[in-house]
């Protein structure tokens, strides 16, 4: 039987939690915060935002703060779990998203794309396509916002390298 651990609120398959070893373990109910996952600070705003826009509530909270990378653990209930598991994993796949999820277009198939393919299209097909390029847009943007965000992290990696060779120079 599954059990969620009420100290650290990971789950649990016995009756000691396997990551803190607390024994104060139950069985967990849809409400019950909940273990998602540690990330760090670029990917914590990309996942805030995933949960976010899919309607799943969560909580973020600071674990570690070193000189360039924040962590958080985020923590979702019990009963939003999977759909948590599975957007933070879809996080992870974004790179290969676009030619994997039929809903977007990949980017082979947006430079075949012409102007004329949509002559032949009825009414339906069309909505589907004007729906597909929407999302695909989406995607896109969401994209550009991760590609950001590290940037970011990459500006402050090369300023305290550089500080560093200053420092040891
Ligand atoms: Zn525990």
């Amino acid at each position: 039987m599954e059990l969620i651990c009420t100290k650290c609120r990971h789950l649990a398959d016995a009756e000691q939690c396997s990551y803190c070893g607390s024994c104060e373990t139950k069985v967990p109910e849809a409400e019950d915060p909940c273990f998602l996952v540690t990330v760090n600070g670029p990917e914590a705003a990309v996942l805030s935002e995933r949960l976010a826009r899919n309607g799943i509530p969560f909580r973020k909270q600071l674990v570690h703060m070193g000189k360039i990378t924040v962590t958080y653990a985020f923590y979702v209930p019990y009963g939003k779990l999977e759909d948590a598991l599975s957007e933070n994993e879809k996080m992870w796949g974004d790179e290969q998203a676009m030619g994997n999820d039929n809903t977007v277009f990949s980017a082979e198939e947006i430079d075949e794309m012409d102007i004329g393919n949509l002559d032949s299209m009825d009414l339906e097909e069309l909505k589907a396509y004007k729906a597909k390029i929407i999302s695909t847009l989406k995607e896109i943007k969401f994209q550009e916002q991760r590609w950001k965000e590290r940037t970011n992290l990459l500006l402050d990696m090369r300023e305290e390298a550089e500080n560093l060779i200053e420092d040891l120079s």
